[in-house]
């Protein structure tokens, strides 16, 4: 659609009455143009509903009490954004009670499934709640339930996209409301399958599903409102000196948020690298800063840049007949590594074993371990972090090592990763 600019609004930019207010002002200053807006639960609900759906799983009996916690939260952020009596008031309470449901179930069987139906309250409630708001003070909002539009397969927890029936979804429920001049608010990180059951796409998913909307829709531009001035060369949590990208290529971000760089969840580049669409990162503190600017063509002209992945594990498989890992067994490897979805960061083999850094999620490690133990000796080093550095400098590498045991580590012409143990906060520049 021509003109249509496609906003994501993080956690932290509605964690509270103060922030939603602080979004809804920036989104008055695009209100003249087409807008269709991405928002994730607020501040930190999906690690809140990520304890509810344990304690149901666990059956311990606390799942309630976390619930009622998360409800109160919720309230109290709308107490200062509408009237007592509001109709939002029962809107959200219905998405509530959709998860009570569940919980006056047995847990089902099926923990990833159970987990997404649960999960998908902390977008819904936040949507309805930022429409409604932006409703209240007179922009014309459509609120678009984005399992209606985003198809994926039933692989919970990691749906993956059914694209072409996404793009007719997309156009077929969203453009009609944004043709009539609505602006148009939707949930970031859920999906739904052929069956209508709830999916999400990934922690920190929000980020893809607005480059979804963008490449269905065709926008103009995505712009992801951060805490941060835009994409620094490293996390500010974690290092000093750290300075803001004016600049940046699709395939620089790519390569960086895929190893760690949290500022952006690494799906989100591909959609609109196929399509050429810009991606803004911008601060909602500082909301006329120019931020960064992601696209196609800018010159290869870096400084050093570091990202840092933690629960890393290592996962050390060989042969116990001395049969040659290369020759014989590469195939079985890679086909368990693809079912259960693992993200290899790095990998390295000798005649007789094959190493693998993977990120440490849930029980995935000890599952690809014990599908490999029957054939081969496995060995598995936890808690580890990886580091990855692009355009590095010799004094960058030195004092990244400092402090930390080197275990693995590859070089590539722009890259370096280093898997190491025990990471602290230091001055990578040594200034
Ligand atoms: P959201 O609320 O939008 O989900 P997050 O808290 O998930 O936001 O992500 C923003 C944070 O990402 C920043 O506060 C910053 O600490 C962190 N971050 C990590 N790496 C980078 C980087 N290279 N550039 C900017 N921010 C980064
Ligand atoms: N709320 C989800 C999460 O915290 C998705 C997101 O924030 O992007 O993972
Ligand atoms: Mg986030």
């Amino acid at each position: 659609m021509k003109n249509l600019k496609v906003f994501k609004f993080g956690g932290s930019s509605v964690r509270d009455a103060d922030n939603v207010k602080n979004s809804a002002s920036i989104i008055v200053s695009f209100q003249n143009q087409p807008l269709l807006i991405v928002v994730s639960a607020m501040g930190k609900t999906t690690n809140a509903l990520e304890e509810v759906v344990g304690a149901h799983a666990a059956k311990n009996g606390k799942a309630l009490e976390i619930l009622n916690a998360i409800k109160e939260q919720h309230y109290q952020i709308m107490s200062g954004l509408f009237e007592p009596g509001d109709e939002v008031y029962a809107a959200v309470n219905d998405h509530f009670v959709s998860v009570e449901w569940v919980l006056e179930e047995e847990p089902h069987p099926n923990y990833d499934y159970m987990y997404d139906q649960i999960i998908c309250a902390g977008e819904l409630v936040s949507s309805v709640i930022l429409a409604a708001y932006l409703n209240r003070i007179g922009l014309k909002t459509a609120w678009l339930d984005a399992r209606d539009v985003i198809l994926t397969d039933d692989i919970y927890r990691e749906g993956w996209v059914q694209w072409d029936e996404t793009v007719e979804r997309a156009k077929a429920k969203a453009l009609p409301l944004l043709e009539k001049g609505n602006l148009v608010v939707t949930q970031g990180f859920i999906g739904s399958t052929r069956e209508n059951a709830t999916t999400t796409l990934g922690r920190e998913g929000s980020d893809y599903t607005a480059a979804i909307f963008s490449f269905c829709l065709d926008a103009e531009e995505m712009t992801i409102w951060k805490d941060v001035p835009g994409v620094l060369t490293a996390d500010p949590r974690l290092f000093e000196n750290v300075e803001k990208l004016d600049r940046l290529s699709y395939r620089e971000a790519i390569e960086m948020t895929y190893y760690g760089a949290k500022v952006i969840h690494p799906k989100t580049i591909k959609p609109l690298q196929n399509k050429s669409i810009p991606l803004r990162v911008r601060s909602f503190i500082d909301p006329k800063g120019e931020g960064t600017l992601i696209s196609g063509d800018v010159e290869d002209n870096y400084p050093p840049m570091v990202a840092v992945e933690r629960h890393q594990a290592l996962v050390s498989i060989s042969t116990r007949d001395f049969s040659f890992v290369a020759e014989h067994h590469m195939s079985v490897l890679f086909s368990h590594i693809a079912d259960l979805r693992l993200q290899v960061n790095m990998m390295q083999n000798t005649a007789i074993s094959f190493v693998v850094c993977v990120n440490d999620i849930d029980d995935k490690v000890e599952r690809f371990a014990q599908s490999m133990q029957k054939d081969f000796k496995v060995l598995i080093d936890r808690n580890l972090e990886l580091i990855t550095v692009r355009h590095s400098l010799p004094t960058v590498l030195e004092n990244l090592r400092k402090g930390k045991i080197l275990l693995m580590e590859e070089r590539t012409k722009d890259t370096v990763q280093m898997v190491v143990k025990n990471v602290q906060v230091l001055d990578w520049k040594g200034d």
